[in-house]
């Protein structure tokens, strides 16, 4: 008796997850001239077409056969949300159904995307939404670079383009780390959107293995830490990471980090009022990063429905800041965007009850 059907068709191929030289690879084996590769490459990252009927300058028989073996743009919209400031957050459906978040913040010196690089995520951090219904899934690095060409797009109706990249949307990024990186390479290569390296940022919870590998690879980009806490035992009860790497062991992996690419850290640092926003604590932090070159980014926390956590009052965020600075660390106040949508990472999805 057959109780199981095996599907023998091969999956469709996603054209955004492929690299130049995967697709050349590809084309050939279909017959075709490599130089084929470019042309599509060409429609997808130039003229930023998001159908294979776009492509009018493939024979008709090679696009027929491309539309049976690959697919390009998949997710669809589910939910947009338009700040004040001009920040742009959009809840996207894959072919899954899952969602992730992705957020478009300009600035006065560009763009900046904020991609989600898992869906849901399994660190659960305590004041983070995107954790709430756990890890469902990686991305591939083709869904990242969907996300991005989704708001290239936008930006191109007002003749601008996606400047920067931020990897600190739903997900944990050093875990998801070979299709991040596969990310960051195609992202940054000049036949596609040309965002150079030092304009992409990773942020990370802390995976400490991970940053020891990033920093042996060498590569420009910037890596962001979620640090949130100078003191283990606080750490640890807002970030189970912290009980497998503790911070002396994070802040080892930082130094190698410098050491290796000689790019300066940045430390991430969520006020939670009457949690981690004493001038002590302002003290030790000071202390534990010492001379290790570094910004620290101060971010009055966002308020999460689920989470009861309060913000910091403005004046005790100006002396956290002042005591911060005035101990040599240079920290500014992150400029809130969307403070007015739902801008922390996984309100949108959970909101929208898609955990
Ligand atoms: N997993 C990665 C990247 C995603 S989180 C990381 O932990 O860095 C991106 C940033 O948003 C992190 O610094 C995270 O700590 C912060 N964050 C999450 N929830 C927040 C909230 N409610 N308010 C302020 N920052 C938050």
């Amino acid at each position: 008796m057959i109780d199981t059907i095996i599907d023998l068709t091969e999956p469709k191929k996603q054209l955004y997850d492929m690299k130049l030289e995967d697709l050349e690879r590809w084309v050939t084996e279909l017959g075709q001239p490599k130089f084929r590769a470019k042309q599509i490459f060409n429609w997808i990252y130039k003229k930023r077409a998001t159908s294979i009927d776009d492509m009018t300058d493939l024979p008709a028989s090679f696009r027929e056969e491309l539309k049976q073996k690959a697919v390009l743009a998949t997710m669809k919209e589910v939910t947009r949300q338009v700040s004040k400031d001009g920040t742009i957050k959009i809840l996207l459906e894959l072919h899954d159904k899952s969602t992730v978040e992705t957020v478009l913040m300009p600035h006065n010196y560009g763009n900046s995307v904020c991609v989600s690089s898992q869906v849901g995520c399994r660190m659960g951090c305590t004041f983070c939404a995107s954790t709430l219904g756990g890890l469902i899934r990686n991305l591939t690095a083709g869904e990242i670079v969907e996300q991005t060409m989704f708001f290239q797009r936008m930006l191109d109706d007002q003749g601008d383009r996606v400047s920067s990249i931020v990897l600190m949307g739903s997900g944990e990024p050093l875990e998801n780390y070979d299709a991040a990186m596969k990310f960051i390479d195609m992202i940054s290569a000049a036949e596609t959107l040309n965002i150079g390296t030092r304009h992409i940022t990773v942020s990370t919870s802390g995976l400490v293995p991970a940053i020891r590998r990033l920093a042996d690879e060498k590569r420009q980009i910037t890596l962001a830490i979620s640090l949130h806490s100078p003191f283990d035992d606080l750490r640890s009860s807002m970030m189970p990471v912290n009980r497998a790497w503790n911070i002396a062991q994070l802040i080892d992996a930082c130094r190698y980090y410098w050491d290796q690419t000689g790019r300066r850290l940045t430390f991430e640092y969520a006020l939670i009022g009457g949690v981690n926003d004493d001038l002590k604590h302002a003290k030790a932090l000071a202390d534990l990063l010492g001379d290790l070159p570094c910004h620290v980014n101060l971010i009055p926390v966002n308020y999460v429905p689920e989470r009861n956590y309060q913000r910091t009052p403005k004046d005790q965020i100006r002396a956290f800041q002042d005591e911060l600075n005035q101990l040599g660390i240079n920290a500014t106040v992150r400029r809130e965007k969307g403070h007015d949508i739902s801008a922390a990472c996984g309100q949108l999805r959970a909101e929208q009850g898609r955990i």
